[in-house]
C-alpha cells in the first residue's frame, strides 16, 4: 500500500503544482507534500465545500479532548488567508460531520474505508477513517476520528501528546490524506512538531484551492 501510494505521487505533485500556479495569483506556493489518497487506480482529493462551513465536529468529553480539538481547529483556521476552512464543536453527534472518540480505534468497518493510522508515539495515538464509498468519489459522513491514551492519563501528563494528535488528525479531516515525509511537519506520521509548518500550511492551501474529486454525502 505504501509503495503504491508513493509511486503514483511524484508525478501528481508536479502536475498539481502547475495547476496551482495557474489558478492562484501568488508569487510562490512554496514547498508542499503529496496529500491525496490513492485507492486502486483512483486519486482522491477532498476539501470542504463553502456550503459545509463551519464543519460540525462532535467530540467525546473525556481527557479534555474538546479543548484539544478546539485548539487544533484554531491552528488550522489561522493557516488559511480567506477562511477556506472553519469548524465548530457541536453537541449533537447525529448531525456532526466529524466524530472524535477517545477510545482505541475499533476494527476498520469495510473495504471502502481508508484508515489513516498515525502517531506511533509512546503516550497517545490516533487514527482517522475516511469512508470513500463504493464509487470512491463520494465521502461518507461523518468522518470518524479516534484519539486515545497509551499511558494512564491520570498518572501522566498527556496534554502535549493529545494536542499534537488532535491537530494532526484534524489535518486528515480537512483533506490531507497522506503523511508528510518530513519530520518538522505536523502531518508527519509520527510528528513531534507542536505547530503547523510552512509545508503543512502550503499543502492545505493548495488542497483548498485545487479540485475536490470527492463529494461529501450522508
Ligand atoms: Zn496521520
Amino acid at each position: 500500500m505504501t509503495t503504491r501510494l508513493r509511486s503514483g505521487l511524484a508525478a501528481g505533485v508536479a502536475a498539481l503544482t502547475a495547476v496551482a500556479c495557474a489558478e492562484i495569483a501568488s508569487p510562490s506556493r512554496g514547498d508542499v507534500f503529496e496529500w491525496r489518497l490513492v485507492v486502486g487506480t483512483d486519486t482522491l482529493s477532498f476539501h470542504w465545500p463553502a456550503s459545509s462551513l463551519p464543519v460540525k465536529i462532535w467530540v467525546e468529553d473525556q481527557f479534555d479532548m474538546p479543548s484539544h480539538i478546539a485548539r487544533g481547529i484554531a491552528q488550522w483556521e489561522s493557516a488559511f488567508l480567506y477562511n477556506e476552512y472553519a469548524a465548530a464543536l457541536v453537541s449533537d453527534s447525529t448531525t456532526a460531520d466529524v466524530l472524535v472518540r477517545t477510545i482505541t480505534a475499533p476494527p476498520k468497518l469495510a473495504q471502502t474505508v481508508a484508515r489513516l493510522p498515525s502517531m506511533v508515539r509512546p503516550e497517545c495515538t490516533g487514527a482517522t477513517d475516511i469512508d470513500t464509498v463504493a464509487t470512491r468519489f463520494q465521502l461518507q459522513l461523518p468522518i470518524r476520528m479516534f484519539i486515545w491514551p497509551r499511558f494512564d492519563p491520570v498518572l501522566n501528563d498527556l496534554t502535549e501528546c493529545f494536542q499534537v494528535v488532535a491537530a494532526h488528525e484534524l489535518g486528515h479531516s480537512l483533506g490531507l490524506f497522506v503523511h508528510s515525509n518530513t519530520l518538522n511537519d505536523l502531518m508527519y506520521f509520527d510528528p513531534t512538531a507542536t505547530r503547523l509548518s510552512n509545508r503543512d500550511i502550503n499543502t492545505a492551501e493548495l488542497n483548498a484551492h485545487g479540485p475536490s474529486t470527492m463529494t461529501p454525502i450522508r
